[in-house]
């Protein structure tokens, strides 16, 4: 596809994202971004009730540029968490997954993920940029939220450990959307991998066969790890 995101083949993809004529509206466009190291059901689990909530054509899920570091601690090659968020997307016709920030060079700001997907998808589609509590009270104390707000919908979803009130966020622009509490972190499930215990069903049987193979997270990188 022309920006980079994967699909399905074989899965209806030049219909991805092109709502049937017959509904007479602009696509729908879903927007999760995310470090997603490693991708987890809780990401899943939110991408695809907000899909539901608000009929989104397609959710496009899109890895973070490479962080030289993420609280003081080395993130994975993008590249990995790329191909991880492939294997854990793959299944759903509904879900892609973009390069947009792993090939934009220096760090990754929301507002160049979204102008960039703007840009990509055309000026008719509406943009809904999903995110969790904690995400979202920290980008209202971002200084372009007002711009941020011109780009997309701001969908904040609830996220087990992270309050999420309404007070103070501008109802026009954010949605607040209540899912199945999933109370799955990356930061567990690189913990649990560098202790040797099983990330099975944390995160789709894939990405779990890919951490192993690829030796993602183990303290000791030279000594592969079963899940
Ligand atoms: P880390 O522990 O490394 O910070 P994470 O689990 O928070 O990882 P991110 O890649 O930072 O995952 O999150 C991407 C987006 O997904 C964020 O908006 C985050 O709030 C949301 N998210 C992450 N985990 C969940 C969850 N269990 N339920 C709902 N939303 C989640
Ligand atoms: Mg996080």
């Amino acid at each position: 596809m022309s920006d980079g995101s994967t699909s399905l083949p074989g899965a209806g993809q030049p219909e991805l994202c092109l709502p049937d004529p017959a509904a007479g509206r602009a696509p729908r466009l879903g927007v999760m971004g995310g470090t997603f190291d490693p991708i987890h059901h809780g990401h899943l689990v939110a991408a695809s009730e907000v899909a539901h909530f608000f009929s989104l054509d397609e959710v496009v899920f899109v890895p973070t540029g490479q962080p030289w570091q993420k609280d003081g601690r080395k993130v994975a090659p993008s590249e990995d968490r790329y191909l991880m968020t492939v294997i854990a997307t793959a299944s759903n016709p509904r879900f892609s997954v973009s390069r947009v920030d792993i090939d934009r060079p220096g760090p990754t700001y929301t507002i160049d993920t979204l102008r960039e997907l703007r840009l990509l998808r055309g000026e008719q589609a509406e943009l809904f940029f999903i995110t969790g509590a904690d995400a979202l009270s920290r980008m209202m104390s971002w200084q372009d939220a007002a711009d941020l707000f011109k780009l997309a919908h701001f969908v904040g979803c609830t996220r087990p450990g992270h309050r999420l009130s309404s007070k103070g966020l501008p109802s026009d622009e954010v949605s607040l959307i209540e899912i199945p509490a999933l109370a799955i972190s990356s930061t567990e499930c690189r913990e649990r991998v560098a202790a040797g215990e099983p990330v099975w069903y944390l995160v789709p049987d894939g990405v779990v066969q890919y951490i192993a193979k690829r030796r993602l997270y183990c303290a000791d990188p030279g000594v592969a790890r079963g899940g």
